[in-house]
This record gives C-alpha cells, sequence and structure tokens, in this order.
C-alpha cells in the first residue's frame, strides 16, 4: 500500500526451544477468556539515539531485563495498540486494518515524545508473529488472537526528558468473547472523574490513561456495573467515551450520532469503521456533542432508541442501563438494540471473510 513507509530492517526468528505442547495449547484454547494467556514467541525492536531502529527479532516469550532507572519504570514513556488476527471462513489468518493501528500508534508516539516505527515495519511485526504462532488463534463465535504490539523508554536515566532508547515488543494472547457472561447489554456508570483533559493525552494509546481509569472503573465495578463512561473535564457535561470504548447513539428518526474527536477522546478504529457501514446503511450518521442531560430526556421520551459501545476487544456492545450521582435510567428495552445487533453482525462479517471486503479492511497473511 502505498501510503505505508517503507521498511527497512530485516528480522531475526529465534524458534522456541520448548514451546507449550499441542494438549496445553488445546487446553488454553478451549477456554482462552481474555489477556491471561500467551503464545509461544514475541517481537522485539531496539531503537537507539543517532542509530534507529534496529535488531528486529522474533523468539521465545520471556521475561525482559530492565535496568530499574528506565524511564518508563518513573515517567510512564509507554504506548500500545491492540488488533486482532481471525481464523476466518476459508481457513485464512487475517488482520482487520492493521495499518490504521499503525497510524495511530505513530501518532501516540509522536505525543509522548518517542520515536515513529516504519509502519510496515509495525506490520510486518505482527504479520511474522501471527504466522509463526498461528495455531494458538482459536476458533469459535468472538475468538481470535489479541495482538499488543508497545513500546517502552528503557533508557536508564532519572532526568525528565524523551528517552534515548526504546524498545518496540508485540506479544499475543488468544481471546474469547471480552464480556465474560457474552452479556446481552451492559449497565455503565457515569464517573466524577475525569479521563482527559483539553491538551491533554486522550487521544493517545498510552499506559497513564489507562493507570489513572482503574479506579473509576473498580467505582463501577464496586457499584454493580460494568463498564464506566466519562464526561469531559471542562464542564463535566458532555458525554466522552468508556474506559476502552466508543459510544454511539440511535435516535428514532434515523439519526446515529457519535462524539466527535475532539482531542480528549481515542479515536477508535472500530468507531471509524461503524461510521463508514452505518452510513451505508443509509443512516444519517453524525460526529458532535451529546450531553448526559439530553441522553437521559431522549431515553425517557423513547427518542433515543439504542445506544451502543464498540472496540477492538469487546466490537459491539449494547448499553441498557446507566446510573450516576443523579439516579439511573434505561435505554430502550434494557435489551440489545436491532441496529446493534445488525452492525455488529455486518463487522464480523467482514473481519470473519463472510461477507465480501469492499473497503480493504481485511489484510490476509
Ligand atoms: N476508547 C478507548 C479509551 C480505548 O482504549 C479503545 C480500545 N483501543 C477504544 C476506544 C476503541 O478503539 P478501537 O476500536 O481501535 O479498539
Amino acid at each position: 500500500m502505498a501510503s505505508i513507509a517503507e521498511a527497512d530492517i530485516a528480522f531475526t526468528t529465534v524458534p522456541h526451544p520448548a514451546p507449550v505442547s499441542d494438549e496445553v495449547r488445546a487446553q488454553v484454547l478451549a477456554n482462552p477468556g481474555f489477556g491471561t494467556s500467551f503464545t509461544d514467541h514475541m517481537v522485539t525492536i531496539e531503537w537507539t539515539e543517532g542509530k534507529g531502529w534496529h535488531d528486529a527479532v522474533i523468539g521465545p516469550r520471556q521475561p525482559i531485563a530492565l535496568d530499574p532507572a528506565a524511564s518508563v519504570l518513573h515517567y510512564a514513556q509507554e504506548i500500545f495498540e491492540g488488533l486482532k488476527a481471525y481464523k476466518q471462513a476459508d481457513g485464512a489468518i487475517a488482520l482487520f486494518r492493521p495499518e490504521a493501528n499503525a497510524a495511530r500508534f505513530n501518532r501516540s508516539a509522536e505525543r509522548l515524545a518517542m520515536p515513529a516505527l516504519p509502519e510496515a515495519t509495525f506490520i510486518e511485526a505482527i504479520e511474522k508473529l501471527v504466522a509463526l504462532d498461528k495455531a494458538w488463534i482459536p476458533e469459535g463465535e468472538g475468538a481470535s488472537l489479541y495482538l499488543r504490539p508497545f513500546m517502552i523508554a528503557t533508557e536508564a536515566f532519572l532526568g525528565v526528558r524523551p528517552a534515548k532508547n526504546y524498545k518496540f515488543i508485540v506479544i499475543a494472547s488468544p481471546a474469547g468473547n471480552y464480556f465474560k457472561s457474552g452479556a446481552p447489554a451492559v449497565s455503565i456508570w457515569v464517573s466524577e472523574y475525569t479521563r482527559a483533559a483539553p491538551g491533554g493525552t486522550g487521544a493517545a494509546k498510552c499506559g497513564g490513561n489507562y493507570a489513572a481509569s482503574l479506579v473509576p472503573q473498580g467505582e463501577a465495578i464496586a457499584r454493580g456495573h460494568d463498564q464506566v463512561v466519562f464526561l469531559d473535564a471542562a464542564e463535566h457535561k458532555w458525554i466522552e467515551e468508556l474506559g476502552g470504548m466508543n459510544l454511539f447513539y440511535v435516535f428514532d428518526d434515523g439519526r446515529v450520532l457519535t462524539p466527535a474527536l475532539t482531542g480528549t477522546i481515542l479515536p477508535g478504529i472500530t468507531r471509524d469503521s461503524l461510521i463508514t457501514l452505518l452510513r451505508e446503511e443509509g443512516l444519517t450518521l453524525e460526529e458532535g456533542r451529546y450531553s448526559l442531560d439530553q441522553w437521559r430526556d431522549d431515553a425517557a421520551s423513547g427518542k433515543l432508541v439504542e445506544t451502543f459501545a464498540c472496540g477492538t476487544a469487546a466490537v459491539v456492545t449494547p448499553v441498557g442501563k446507566v446510573a450516576g450521582q443523579q439516579g439511573e435510567f434505561t435505554i430502550g428495552s434494557g435489551g440489545p438494540g436491532q441496529l446493534t445487533g445488525k452492525i455488529k453482525n455486518r463487522l464480523v462479517a467482514i473481519q470473519r471473510g463472510e461477507a465480501p471486503d469492499t473497503h480493504g479492511w481485511i489484510r490476509k497473511i
């Protein structure tokens, strides 16, 4: 693809001397859960100031040695991505829009004062890992191999400035359905905490954003909800996104609204894909602002018929109930809405190779 910068890094492959046995792997794949088990290999690429990217290795997955003064451990110079490899209907293995993850990774790198990684290298690293560990891709509904590319600052230095050494790593984890129960609709808690402020790092996928979301997410769980929803930092009025998913609102007149990318929201690749698919369905897709008060009023009047959240991990998930300091409200019947189900099926069919890939989103390995 012309937009992808050429990579000039040669990868060395070092196969695992003692990979997990077929029997143990089969046990893992029978019930993969999310984020708890890992494949045999990983990719590492080093970056050194003055030298650039070098020493690209696909080798055994193992602990990494870090100096205790490594900047990532002190100032959180870290970014990551999340994408999936799918077993398709015809047995092929496919990635979904990895070039979009590569581009977002470099936007995150820029915000965190980290070096850009050529998009072609980002994709090649993932493709090589998936090809080597393809026996780890689970099959069945909702199952995939979740890929986690990330970059950390490794320089041993306690001054506050961008590090001079970095490590790019890709690990892979077999994944089943994100929500354990395969919940028909999730209940969300409106947090009093804020996730991102104007001028901050909300649009970057950096570890620090997620560290700061743990207390609000814990509060949501403690109150019996599945997820936390964040409002804007300035007015605490406009709905932004969940801890790890973007939101869409469906109205009774065929309009669909999703919060605009104002710099405080993560630009989800699922969000972007759904905007395209929803427009193809003939719906009027708007990117704008929506307040919590309006959400409550529209849910009560029936003007708002559905709300769904979306992201790589959880795909498309209906929101049934919203609760916060000012009480709670139910959306539609409280269960999955019609458009939510329809659009999820369309996206999943493309990802699984069961529907034609008319957008060039599928990259077969
Ligand atoms: N918002 C946040 C905060 C996220 O962490 C994610 C997951 N990457 C998303 C939205 C959804 O993004 P995507 O569709 O690219 O997975």
